[in-house]
Protein backbone atom coordinates (compact mmCIF):
# COMPACT_ATOMS: atom_id res chain seq x y z
CA UNK A 1 0.00 0.00 0.00
CA UNK A 2 2.86 2.55 1.33
CA UNK A 3 4.57 1.57 -2.07
CA UNK A 4 1.80 1.76 -4.21
CA UNK A 5 1.18 5.48 -2.80
CA UNK A 6 4.63 6.41 -2.82
CA UNK A 7 4.80 5.66 -6.44
CA UNK A 8 1.55 7.50 -7.12
CA UNK A 9 3.34 10.73 -5.61
CA UNK A 10 6.42 10.36 -7.67
CA UNK A 11 4.41 10.14 -10.37
CA UNK A 12 2.91 13.20 -9.81
CA UNK A 13 5.52 14.61 -8.92
CA UNK A 14 7.21 13.80 -12.12
CA UNK A 15 4.36 14.92 -14.46
CA UNK A 16 4.18 18.22 -12.44
CA UNK A 17 8.03 19.05 -12.94
CA UNK A 18 6.99 17.88 -16.80
CA UNK A 19 4.27 20.62 -17.14
CA UNK A 20 6.36 22.99 -15.20
CA UNK A 21 9.15 22.69 -17.75
CA UNK A 22 6.43 23.29 -20.67
CA UNK A 23 4.99 26.41 -19.32
CA UNK A 24 8.80 27.70 -19.41
CA UNK A 25 9.88 26.30 -22.10
CA UNK A 26 12.31 27.41 -24.09
CA UNK A 27 15.13 27.43 -21.22
CA UNK A 28 17.86 26.43 -23.51
CA UNK A 29 18.78 26.96 -27.22
CA UNK A 30 16.07 25.52 -29.59
CA UNK A 31 17.69 23.76 -32.78
CA UNK A 32 16.10 24.46 -36.49
CA UNK A 33 17.24 21.87 -38.72
CA UNK A 34 17.90 22.42 -41.94
CA UNK A 35 18.12 19.67 -44.78
CA UNK A 36 20.30 20.62 -46.70
CA UNK A 37 23.85 22.93 -47.08
CA UNK A 38 24.41 26.27 -45.50
CA UNK A 39 24.55 28.93 -47.64
CA UNK A 40 21.49 27.56 -49.48
CA UNK A 41 17.96 28.52 -50.05
CA UNK A 42 16.76 26.66 -46.90
CA UNK A 43 19.55 27.52 -44.65
CA UNK A 44 18.78 31.29 -45.85
CA UNK A 45 15.40 31.26 -44.79
CA UNK A 46 16.22 29.43 -41.52
CA UNK A 47 18.45 32.29 -40.62
CA UNK A 48 15.93 34.55 -41.03
CA UNK A 49 13.23 32.84 -39.38
CA UNK A 50 15.75 31.60 -36.58
CA UNK A 51 16.82 35.69 -35.60
CA UNK A 52 13.22 36.81 -35.77
CA UNK A 53 12.51 33.43 -33.34
CA UNK A 54 15.35 34.12 -31.02
CA UNK A 55 13.69 37.50 -30.56
CA UNK A 56 10.50 35.94 -29.75
CA UNK A 57 11.66 33.19 -27.60
CA UNK A 58 14.19 35.17 -25.48
CA UNK A 59 16.35 31.81 -26.25
CA UNK A 60 18.97 31.14 -29.31
CA UNK A 61 17.73 29.32 -31.85
CA UNK A 62 20.70 27.96 -33.70
CA UNK A 63 20.71 26.21 -37.31
CA UNK A 64 21.86 23.16 -37.76
CA UNK A 65 22.48 21.91 -41.66
CA UNK A 66 21.64 17.88 -42.16
CA UNK A 67 21.89 17.35 -45.82
CA UNK A 68 21.58 14.99 -48.19
CA UNK A 69 19.24 12.37 -50.06
CA UNK A 70 16.60 15.43 -51.15
CA UNK A 71 16.35 16.55 -47.33
CA UNK A 72 14.80 13.30 -46.67
CA UNK A 73 18.31 12.53 -44.07
CA UNK A 74 17.15 15.92 -41.93
CA UNK A 75 13.77 15.03 -42.12
CA UNK A 76 14.53 11.60 -40.20
CA UNK A 77 17.03 12.92 -37.95
CA UNK A 78 14.12 15.10 -36.56
CA UNK A 79 11.20 12.38 -36.85
CA UNK A 80 13.69 10.28 -34.45
CA UNK A 81 14.19 13.17 -32.17
CA UNK A 82 13.25 13.50 -28.33
CA UNK A 83 9.83 15.47 -28.85
CA UNK A 84 10.22 18.42 -26.30
CA UNK A 85 10.24 21.20 -28.58
CA UNK A 86 14.24 21.70 -28.78
CA UNK A 87 14.69 20.04 -31.95
CA UNK A 88 12.67 21.41 -34.88
CA UNK A 89 12.70 21.00 -39.11
CA UNK A 90 12.41 23.54 -41.29
CA UNK A 91 11.12 21.63 -44.84
CA UNK A 92 9.94 22.88 -47.83
CA UNK A 93 7.73 20.91 -50.56
CA UNK A 94 9.84 17.98 -50.63
CA UNK A 95 8.03 16.50 -47.68
CA UNK A 96 5.25 15.93 -49.65
CA UNK A 97 7.37 14.75 -53.00
CA UNK A 98 9.71 12.13 -50.38
CA UNK A 99 6.97 9.25 -49.96
CA UNK A 100 6.49 8.79 -53.75
CA UNK A 101 10.21 8.98 -54.38
CA UNK A 102 11.33 7.20 -51.74
CA UNK A 103 10.68 3.42 -51.70
CA UNK A 104 12.20 3.00 -48.46
CA UNK A 105 11.54 6.26 -46.22
CA UNK A 106 12.75 6.30 -42.69
CA UNK A 107 9.53 8.64 -41.61
CA UNK A 108 6.12 9.17 -42.96
CA UNK A 109 5.57 12.51 -43.18
CA UNK A 110 1.91 12.01 -42.03
CA UNK A 111 2.83 10.27 -38.51
CA UNK A 112 6.06 10.62 -37.50
CA UNK A 113 5.91 15.25 -36.84
CA UNK A 114 3.63 17.47 -34.94
CA UNK A 115 2.30 20.52 -36.71
CA UNK A 116 3.60 23.95 -36.41
CA UNK A 117 2.74 25.94 -39.30
CA UNK A 118 3.65 27.45 -42.45
CA UNK A 119 6.54 29.39 -42.53
CA UNK A 120 6.83 30.99 -45.96
CA UNK A 121 6.48 30.51 -50.01
CA UNK A 122 9.78 30.97 -52.64
CA UNK A 123 9.09 30.54 -56.08
CA UNK A 124 11.85 29.79 -58.24
CA UNK A 125 13.58 31.19 -61.78
CA UNK A 126 15.61 28.94 -64.32
CA UNK A 127 19.48 30.54 -64.38
CA UNK A 128 22.04 29.87 -66.46
CA UNK A 129 25.71 30.03 -66.76
CA UNK A 130 27.06 33.50 -67.94
CA UNK A 131 28.43 31.69 -70.75
CA UNK A 132 25.84 30.07 -71.69
CA UNK A 133 24.58 31.30 -75.84
CA UNK A 134 20.86 32.22 -75.31
CA UNK A 135 20.13 35.34 -73.94
CA UNK A 136 16.20 34.62 -73.66
CA UNK A 137 14.33 31.97 -72.69
CA UNK A 138 12.67 31.88 -76.58
CA UNK A 139 16.54 31.11 -77.16
CA UNK A 140 16.91 28.54 -74.69
CA UNK A 141 14.32 26.41 -75.75
CA UNK A 142 15.53 25.32 -79.40
CA UNK A 143 19.53 25.37 -77.79
CA UNK A 144 18.46 22.83 -74.96
CA UNK A 145 16.61 20.59 -77.50
CA UNK A 146 19.59 20.62 -80.12
CA UNK A 147 22.44 20.44 -77.44
CA UNK A 148 20.78 17.93 -74.87
CA UNK A 149 23.89 15.40 -74.96
CA UNK A 150 26.27 17.95 -74.20
CA UNK A 151 24.16 20.35 -71.25
CA UNK A 152 24.31 19.08 -67.12
CA UNK A 153 21.99 20.83 -65.17
CA UNK A 154 22.37 20.47 -61.37
CA UNK A 155 19.98 19.92 -58.21
CA UNK A 156 19.94 19.67 -54.60
CA UNK A 157 19.05 15.35 -55.08
CA UNK A 158 15.69 13.60 -55.21
CA UNK A 159 12.70 15.82 -53.84
CA UNK A 160 14.57 18.88 -53.61
CA UNK A 161 12.80 21.97 -55.20
CA UNK A 162 15.18 22.14 -57.91
CA UNK A 163 14.62 18.71 -58.49
CA UNK A 164 10.60 19.12 -58.92
CA UNK A 165 11.60 22.28 -61.09
CA UNK A 166 13.59 20.56 -63.67
CA UNK A 167 11.52 17.65 -63.95
CA UNK A 168 8.25 19.86 -64.72
CA UNK A 169 10.87 22.16 -67.02
CA UNK A 170 11.97 18.90 -68.97
CA UNK A 171 8.80 18.21 -69.47
CA UNK A 172 7.08 21.04 -70.33
CA UNK A 173 10.41 21.36 -72.85
CA UNK A 174 9.71 17.78 -74.16
CA UNK A 175 13.26 17.21 -73.61
CA UNK A 176 15.92 15.56 -71.25
CA UNK A 177 19.22 16.78 -69.80
CA UNK A 178 21.85 15.08 -67.63
CA UNK A 179 21.51 16.34 -63.97
CA UNK A 180 24.38 16.59 -61.35
CA UNK A 181 22.79 16.32 -57.52
CA UNK A 182 24.25 18.18 -54.73
CA UNK A 183 23.59 17.77 -51.22
CA UNK A 184 21.92 21.43 -51.59
CA UNK A 185 21.95 24.24 -54.37
CA UNK A 186 24.35 26.04 -52.85
CA UNK A 187 27.26 23.95 -54.11
CA UNK A 188 24.91 23.70 -57.21
CA UNK A 189 24.76 27.11 -57.61
CA UNK A 190 29.27 27.27 -56.87
CA UNK A 191 29.33 24.84 -59.55
CA UNK A 192 27.09 26.82 -61.86
CA UNK A 193 29.20 29.87 -61.60
CA UNK A 194 32.57 27.80 -61.88
CA UNK A 195 30.98 26.45 -65.08
CA UNK A 196 30.96 23.09 -64.48
CA UNK A 197 26.86 22.77 -64.70
CA UNK A 198 25.38 24.69 -67.60
CA UNK A 199 21.97 25.97 -65.85
CA UNK A 200 19.56 25.02 -63.06
CA UNK A 201 16.30 25.83 -61.43
CA UNK A 202 16.28 27.39 -57.91
CA UNK A 203 14.44 29.57 -55.42
CA UNK A 204 15.30 33.21 -55.13
CA UNK A 205 16.56 32.88 -51.84
CA UNK A 206 19.62 31.72 -53.41
CA UNK A 207 19.52 33.02 -56.82
CA UNK A 208 18.48 37.18 -56.68
CA UNK A 209 21.82 38.06 -55.92
CA UNK A 210 23.58 36.59 -58.85
CA UNK A 211 20.93 37.51 -61.25
CA UNK A 212 21.14 41.32 -59.78
CA UNK A 213 24.73 41.07 -59.87
CA UNK A 214 24.71 39.79 -63.70
CA UNK A 215 26.47 36.89 -62.42
CA UNK A 216 24.02 34.25 -63.92
CA UNK A 217 21.70 34.49 -66.95
CA UNK A 218 17.91 34.45 -65.82
CA UNK A 219 15.67 32.83 -68.37
CA UNK A 220 12.22 33.15 -66.43
CA UNK A 221 10.41 32.79 -62.94
CA UNK A 222 8.70 29.93 -62.02
CA UNK A 223 5.26 32.05 -60.47
CA UNK A 224 2.28 33.07 -62.01
CA UNK A 225 2.91 36.54 -61.80
CA UNK A 226 5.92 38.20 -62.11
CA UNK A 227 8.67 38.50 -58.51
CA UNK A 228 8.85 42.52 -57.10
CA UNK A 229 12.72 41.83 -56.48
CA UNK A 230 13.04 40.78 -59.99
CA UNK A 231 10.55 42.82 -61.78
CA UNK A 232 12.80 42.59 -65.50
CA UNK A 233 12.99 38.94 -65.10
CA UNK A 234 9.68 37.57 -66.90
CA UNK A 235 7.40 34.31 -65.92
CA UNK A 236 8.02 31.27 -67.91
CA UNK A 237 4.26 31.55 -68.42
CA UNK A 238 4.28 34.74 -69.84
CA UNK A 239 7.02 32.97 -72.55
CA UNK A 240 4.90 30.40 -73.50
CA UNK A 241 4.70 27.53 -71.13
CA UNK A 242 1.17 27.63 -70.04
CA UNK A 243 0.31 26.61 -66.73
CA UNK A 244 4.01 26.37 -65.49
CA UNK A 245 4.04 27.19 -61.77
CA UNK A 246 6.57 26.07 -58.84
CA UNK A 247 6.73 28.07 -55.55
CA UNK A 248 7.96 25.65 -52.81
CA UNK A 249 6.08 26.49 -49.64
CA UNK A 250 8.00 25.67 -46.25
CA UNK A 251 6.47 24.38 -42.72
CA UNK A 252 7.71 24.13 -39.46
CA UNK A 253 7.57 20.40 -37.62
CA UNK A 254 8.20 18.67 -34.57
CA UNK A 255 8.73 15.39 -33.68
CA UNK A 256 5.28 13.72 -32.35
CA UNK A 257 4.81 13.59 -29.31
CA UNK A 258 5.55 17.09 -28.55
CA UNK A 259 3.75 18.55 -25.61
CA UNK A 260 0.94 21.03 -26.77
CA UNK A 261 1.70 23.91 -24.22
CA UNK A 262 5.68 23.67 -26.49
CA UNK A 263 3.85 23.57 -29.79
CA UNK A 264 1.33 26.16 -28.81
CA UNK A 265 4.51 28.73 -28.39
CA UNK A 266 6.58 27.82 -30.80
CA UNK A 267 3.14 28.33 -33.09
CA UNK A 268 2.54 31.93 -31.33
CA UNK A 269 6.15 32.42 -31.76
CA UNK A 270 5.72 31.72 -35.92
CA UNK A 271 2.87 33.80 -35.95
CA UNK A 272 4.35 36.89 -34.75
CA UNK A 273 7.33 35.91 -37.29
CA UNK A 274 4.97 36.05 -40.03
CA UNK A 275 3.95 39.49 -39.52
CA UNK A 276 6.71 41.14 -38.39
CA UNK A 277 7.85 43.67 -40.22
CA UNK A 278 11.29 42.89 -40.39
CA UNK A 279 11.09 39.42 -41.25
CA UNK A 280 8.92 40.35 -44.02
CA UNK A 281 11.54 42.86 -45.66
CA UNK A 282 14.46 40.76 -45.41
CA UNK A 283 11.60 38.47 -47.47
CA UNK A 284 11.33 40.52 -49.97
CA UNK A 285 14.61 41.56 -50.89
CA UNK A 286 14.59 37.23 -51.22
CA UNK A 287 11.65 36.91 -53.54
CA UNK A 288 9.92 35.39 -50.90
CA UNK A 289 6.66 36.28 -49.08
CA UNK A 290 5.91 35.23 -45.40
CA UNK A 291 3.23 32.59 -44.82
CA UNK A 292 -0.76 34.14 -44.48
CA UNK A 293 -1.30 34.29 -40.90
CA UNK A 294 -4.21 31.23 -41.29
CA UNK A 295 -1.83 29.12 -42.71
CA UNK A 296 0.87 29.82 -40.15
CA UNK A 297 -0.99 27.31 -37.53
CA UNK A 298 -0.98 23.60 -37.20
CA UNK A 299 -3.83 22.57 -39.18
CA UNK A 300 -2.71 25.31 -42.43
CA UNK A 301 0.52 23.06 -42.75
CA UNK A 302 -1.39 19.76 -42.45
CA UNK A 303 -3.60 20.88 -44.96
CA UNK A 304 -0.80 21.72 -46.82
CA UNK A 305 1.11 18.95 -46.66
CA UNK A 306 -1.92 16.40 -47.56
CA UNK A 307 -3.07 18.33 -50.55
CA UNK A 308 0.78 18.20 -52.13
CA UNK A 309 0.89 14.79 -51.09
CA UNK A 310 -2.01 14.07 -53.39
CA UNK A 311 -0.42 16.30 -55.91
CA UNK A 312 2.76 15.17 -56.61
CA UNK A 313 2.01 11.23 -56.04
CA UNK A 314 0.74 10.34 -59.48
CA UNK A 315 2.89 13.11 -61.45
CA UNK A 316 6.27 11.54 -60.00
CA UNK A 317 4.01 7.63 -60.71
CA UNK A 318 4.04 8.60 -64.20
CA UNK A 319 7.67 10.18 -64.31
CA UNK A 320 8.57 6.84 -62.76
CA UNK A 321 11.17 8.29 -60.79
CA UNK A 322 12.11 6.54 -57.47
CA UNK A 323 15.11 5.95 -54.93
CA UNK A 324 15.91 2.33 -53.60
N1 LIG B 1 16.20 23.81 -50.59
C1 LIG B 1 17.44 23.27 -51.11
C2 LIG B 1 18.63 23.91 -50.48
O1 LIG B 1 18.49 24.62 -49.53
C3 LIG B 1 17.47 23.35 -52.57
C4 LIG B 1 16.31 22.66 -53.24
O2 LIG B 1 15.40 22.16 -52.59
O3 LIG B 1 16.34 22.66 -54.44
O4 LIG B 1 19.72 23.71 -50.94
Amino acid sequence: MSIRIFSGLAALAFALCASAAEQQYPTKPVVVVVPFTAGGPTDTLGRNLAASLTKILKQQVIIENTGGAGGTLGAGKVARARPDGYMVLLHHIGMSTAPALYRKLAFNPLTDFEYIGQVADVPMTVIAKKGLPPDNFKDFIPYIKQNKAKLSYGNAGLGAASHLCGLLLMSALETDVQTVPYQGTAPAITALLGGQIDFMCDQTTNTTAHIQSGGVKAYGVTSAKRVPSLANVPTLQEQGLKGFEVVVWHGLYAPKGTPKPVLDKLNAALRTVVQDASFKDALAKLGSTPAPLDKATPDGLQQQLKAEIGRWGPIIKKAGIYAD
